[in-house]
């Protein structure tokens, strides 16, 4: 996580900017900010940086997720095909906006695959959620020509993602719009908060409108602005646009290190038999914040994970001991929410609990996967390859061939 990593006086200064002016609001007060507006840079920079015309700053990654959907139009009893492996943040935006999540299988890129989509799609669908997992792309070309030939919008969460590029797009240009997280575990982060990127300007303009009850923003007179639609309170304030904003910043030099410190790793596990990796689709753009390895065995991967932890070395073993797998989440199977959805209502169009996902269960199993620190010296990494490379060579030599 680079952002906590290199977290420091930059960060400070954007936010003291605010605390001097008072004005905590990202609109209006156009006197009294003394010309710092912190929402609007963070927006600009993060536009400049993915390469996307317009970006919206929201005050989370789940809160972005569901003005993508309510801007795309998705709504009462839609069905949305989402992936098994993600935050569990993407499947309540959709059960949120009163749509229906249908489950499709994911492959070793970690993400939805096309076959996996096309075997998904019903009469009702109307849009593909799609997660670009841990910071890298899923088979675009693919899924692009499954939604295209399928009539089904495209819409993603990239959470993980920013940094990461797919044939030198950034991610979340490719369906109607994307989504960023700026949470504390993200590769930048700013407290708490979200932007919404895409190249449509009336899609965003909707998505503006949402965020802030309606509120058209023409004029320097809260009172007085139209209303086009209602909306709700999905701002984000101006001290987490601060810290936003000096995070961006860093995102080029975060994105180099954590790209050059995979390249090292991979240049070393390449050359132990049989070990696989994280297939991917676009391998230069990967954001490189984690590195996945798959083994032979879901045993071999379970054995590694507990090998490293002995060492004091923290990897994720997703299948069993993280809550980022449809394994572990019981209470979406059982529905629970303190008030009645619209997935009560209709019902889902997949009983979860029995739901089977055999493809995407023996990638999983096999994943073992770590963080990549943008602060590592080389020394560090060094001996952490060491470590690695000894545990994974142990862990395959177990293998029953
Ligand atoms: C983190 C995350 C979210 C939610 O972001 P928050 O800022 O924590 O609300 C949504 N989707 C995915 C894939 C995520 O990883």
């Amino acid at each position: 996580m680079p952002g906590t990593e290199l977290f420091g006086e930059e960060e400070k200064k954007e936010v003291m900017d605010v605390l001097e002016t008072g004005v905590l609001f990202r609109y209006n007060h156009d006197a009294q900010r003394q010309g710092h507006w912190k929402a609007k840079a963070f927006e600009a920079e993060v536009a400049a940086f993915t390469g996307a015309k317009h970006a919206l700053a929201v005050s989370s990654g789940s809160t972005a997720v569901s003005t993508m959907l309510a801007a795309c139009g998705v709504g009462y009893g839609d069905h949305v095909i989402v992936p098994p492996f993600t935050f569990v943040a993407t499947i309540e935006a959709v059960l949120l906006a009163g749509a229906l999540p249908v489950f499709a299988e994911i492959d070793e890129t970690l993400c939805l695959s096309a076959a996996g989509i096309r075997a998904a799609i019903t009469p009702r669908t109307k849009a593909v959620l799609l997660v670009h997992m841990c910071g890298a792309a899923a088979d675009l070309d693919g899924i692009l020509a499954v939604c295209k030939e399928k009539d089904v919008m495209l819409i993603e969460d990239t959470a993980q993602a920013l940094g990461a590029t797919y044939r030198g797009r950034h991610l979340g240009l490719f369906g109607k719009m994307g989504s960023f997280s700026f949470d504390f575990f993200k590769i930048a982060t700013c407290g708490e908060g979200g932007v919404v990127i895409t190249d449509d300007e009336p899609l965003i303009r909707t998505a503006e409108y949402l965020s802030d009850h309606g509120h058209d923003h023409v004029g320097n007179n809260r009172g007085m602005e139209q209303h086009p639609i209602l909306g709700t309170n999905y701002r984000i304030g101006e001290i987490n646009a601060a810290i936003g904003l000096a995070q961006s910043r860093k995102l080029p030099l975060m994105v180099a290190k954590q790209r050059a410190h995979k390249a090292a790793i991979q240049a070393r596990l390449s050359k132990v038999p049989g070990l696989s990796f994280r297939k991917q689709c676009d391998d230069a753009g990967d954001s490189a914040t984690f590195f996945h390895l798959l083994l032979p065995t879901a045993d071999a991967a379970l054995a590694l994970h507990k090998d490293l932890a002995a060492q004091g070395i923290g990897t994720m073993y997703w299948f069993n001991n993280m809550y980022h797998y449809i394994k572990q989440w019981d209470h979406l199977k059982d529905l629970r929410m303190p008030y009645r959805l619209v997935a009560h209502e209709l019902g889902l169009p997949q009983d979860l609990k029995s739901l089977k996902l055999p493809q995407s269960d023996a990638v999983m199993a096999r994943l073992v996967s770590f963080n990549i620190r943008v602060t590592w010296t080389e020394a560090e990494l060094d001996a952490f390859i060491g470590k690695l490379e000894a545990a994974v060579t142990k862990a395959m030599a177990g293998v029953v061939a």
